[in-house]
C-alpha cells in the first residue's frame, strides 16, 4: 500500500507486507508508471500491519504529523523468475516486484543505491518497460485516496481517525466520528448505574457517581446529572476535537456541581491516564502551571468532563507557538442594564463592521448573557497586535452606541452598560470554548450561530442546552468551522 503523506513534507509512504510488518520507503515524488524516471526512495522504519488502512490526521507535535490518505493498495508478489525471499532481498539490496494495485501495476524496481554513515539507506524505485508502462505518469495527477475517494485537503477537513504516533501500534488508532452506530456506547452508559469502567473512542474510563446532580433543573424540565453531561461529551467531542486539539487547556471544574462555586484547574493531575495527551509549557515559571492537558483526542474531552471539568477553555493560541494567537476575540459583555435587544445591536453592528472590512468572523452565543465573536487570524502577529485590533474596532464600533457602552473596566462604574472586552486576548487568557456547557440550571451551551440568527426573534443567549444541542448539531452542521485553518491577516483599521 502507499499512503500520500503531508508532514513537514510532502511524500508518499511506499509500504510492503514482508514477513509481518510494512517494510517501507518514503518516495518524496511519488512512484510511478513513467519507465523513464527514477524516483529517489528513502529506507525507513518498518510500520506495524495495523498501519495498513490508516487515513486520517497525526497531531502535529508528533512524529509524521500531517494528514494521510491511503492512495493505493493491493497485491505484491516477487517475480517467478525473481523468487528470493524477499526480506533477503532487501538486506541485499534489490528488491523486484510485480504489483496489482488500483494505480500503480506492472513489474516495479527497487534498488539500493547509497548508505551513509548514520545507516541512512537511498534507494531507487523505478517501472520497468513493460505493457503497464505509461510515459509521463505522475502520482500527482491521481490524488484521491483508494479508500474513500477523497483528496489530502478534505480528509484534513474532515478526517474519521486520528493516528496517535506516541502510543504503541494497537492503540495508536484513534475514531473520530460518532456514528449512530456507536449509540451502542451510550446504551452501555445508561447500563452502568452509578459507575463503572466505560470503553469510549478507544479507552476505557473509570467513570463515578453517574447520576449525582450536576445542573439544577430548568422548568419543566428534570435536573441535569453527570451521566447526562458525559453523554453530552461524548455526542459533541468529536466536533469540539479541532477547536482544542495543540492547545493548553485550562478547565473550569465543578466536581460538586454547579451549586458550588467552581475553580479553575491547570495543572494535569497526577493520576490522569498515562495515554491522556499533555503538553509542558519550556516557559513556566516557579509556581506556575508546566503540565497542561491538551486534548488531541475525543476520549481526553471525556476524561476531563468525568473529573469535573464542566466548562472548557483552550488556549488561543497553540502549544507549538504559544506566543502567537490563532483568534482574536471580541466578547460583548452585558451590563446589569443592558438588554438582550441592547445587545444583538452591538452584535448586529460588529457583523456590518466585518462585512466592511470582508473580514471572516464566526458568533457564537455564551450560554449565559452574552455573545462572543471569533476571528480566525493566521499565525504571525502578537497578542500586543490583536487586542489592540480588537480594541480599535470595538472602540469605532461602540461609539455608534455610546449610551450602551462603558469603557471602565471595573463592573461596578459601568452604570449597567455593556463592555467590549478586549483584554482576554492575551497568553493564556481564554473564553469558553465553542459547544462548552456553563454552569447554569439545565446546563445551557455556548453555541456558535450564523450571523442571520441574531435577527431571529427566538434567539436567547442561554437557548440552546446539553438537551437541544446535538439535534441542532445533526440539523445544521458545525457553524464554527470557519475559525479552523484559518489564512486570514487582520486588516488595518485606520
Ligand atoms: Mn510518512
Amino acid at each position: 500500500m502507499v499512503q500520500r503523506h503531508r508532514a513537514r513534507r510532502l511524500h508518499y509512504d511506499f509500504r510492503l507486507e514482508i514477513d509481518g510488518v510494512l517494510v517501507s520507503w518514503a518516495v518524496p515524488k511519488g512512484p510511478t508508471l513513467d519507465p523513464g524516471v527514477r524516483r529517489a526512495a528513502f529506507h525507513v522504519e518498518d510500520h506495524p500491519l495495523d498501519y495498513f488502512d490508516f487515513e486520517g490526521v497525526i497531531p502535529s507535535d508528533q512524529y509524521g504529523g500531517g494528514d494521510v490518505i491511503v492512495w493505493d493498495a493491493g497485491t505484491w508478489a516477487p517475480p517467478a523468475d525473481k523468487a528470493t525471499d524477499p526480506g533477503r532481498a532487501v538486506a541485499d539490496g534489490e528488491l523486484h516486484l510485480d504489483i496489482h494495485g488500483e494505480k500503480l501495476r506492472g513489474r516495479f524496481v527497487l534498488v539500493r543505491t547509497r548508505t551513509d554513515a548514520s545507516g541512512k539507506e537511498e534507494w531507487l524505485l523505478l517501472h520497468k518497460r513493460d505493457e503497464d508502462a505509461v510515459a509521463g505518469w505522475d502520482a500527482e495527477d491521481h490524488p484521491r485516496s483508494v479508500l474513500s475517494g477523497r483528496t489530502n485537503d478534505e480528509v484534513k477537513a474532515d478526517p474519521d481517525r486520528l493516528w496517535r504516533s506516541d502510543e504503541p501500534a494497537s492503540r495508536a488508532s484513534v475514531p473520530l466520528k460518532f456514528a449512530p452506530a456507536a449509540a451502542g456506547e451510550l446504551d452501555a452508559l445508561d447500563a452502568l448505574g452509578a459507575g463503572g469502567t466505560w470503553s469510549i473512542f478507544g479507552r476505557d474510563l473509570a467513570v463515578t457517581n453517574l447520576d449525582k446532580v450536576l445542573f439544577d433543573a430548568r422548568e419543566g424540565e428534570p435536573p441535569v446529572t453527570k451521566r447526562d453531561l458525559l453523554r453530552y461529551a461524548v455526542q459533541v467531542a468529536p466536533t469540539v476535537l479541532p477547536y482544542l486539539a495543540g492547545r493548553p487547556m485550562n478547565l473550569h471544574r465543578y466536581p460538586n456541581g454547579t451549586r458550588s462555586r467552581g475553580f479553575w484547574q491547570k495543572a494535569l493531575p497526577d493520576h490522569a491516564p498515562d495515554w491522556v495527551p499533555r503538553w509542558e509549557n519550556p516557559d513556566a515559571g516557579d509556581g506556575e502551571t508546566r503540565t497542561y492537558l491538551v486534548v488531541g483526542e475525543p476520549a481526553a474531552l471525556v476524561w476531563a468532563t468525568n473529573f469535573g471539568g464542566i466548562e472548557w477553555h483552550a488556549w488561543t493560541s497553540r502549544a507549538e507557538d504559544p506566543r502567537h494567537p490563532t483568534y482574536a476575540l471580541i466578547d460583548l459583555d452585558p451590563g446589569d442594564t443592558t438588554g438582550w435587544p441592547d445587545l444583538l445591536d452591538l452584535a448586529r453592528l460588529h457583523r456590518a463592521a466585518f462585512e466592511h472590512l470582508g473580514v471572516r468572523a464566526v458568533p457564537k452565543v455564551t450560554g449565559r448573557r452574552g455573545i462572543q465573536i471569533w476571528v480566525p487570524v493566521a499565525p504571525g502577529p502578537t497578542f500586543d497586535e490583536t487586542r489592540a485590533w480588537v480594541e480599535n474596532l470595538s472602540t469605532a464600533v461602540g461609539a455608534v452606541l455610546p449610551d450602551l457602552v462603558s469603557w471602565k473596566w471595573k463592573r461596578s462604574d459601568r452604570s449597567g452598560r455593556a463592555r467590549l472586552d478586549y483584554t482576554q486576548n492575551a497568553l493564556n487568557k481564554t473564553l469558553v470554548a465553542p459547544y462548552s456547557p456553563r454552569p447554569a440550571a439545565g446546563a445551557p451551551v455556548s453555541a456558535p450561530i450564523d450571523w442571520a440568527e441574531l435577527d431571529d426573534p427566538e434567539l436567547r443567549p442561554d437557548g440552546f442546552t446539553i438537551r437541544t444541542l446535538p439535534d441542532r448539531l445533526a440539523a445544521r452542521g458545525d457553524l464554527f468551522a470557519d475559525v479552523l485553518g484559518s489564512d486570514q491577516a487582520l486588516p488595518p483599521l485606520v
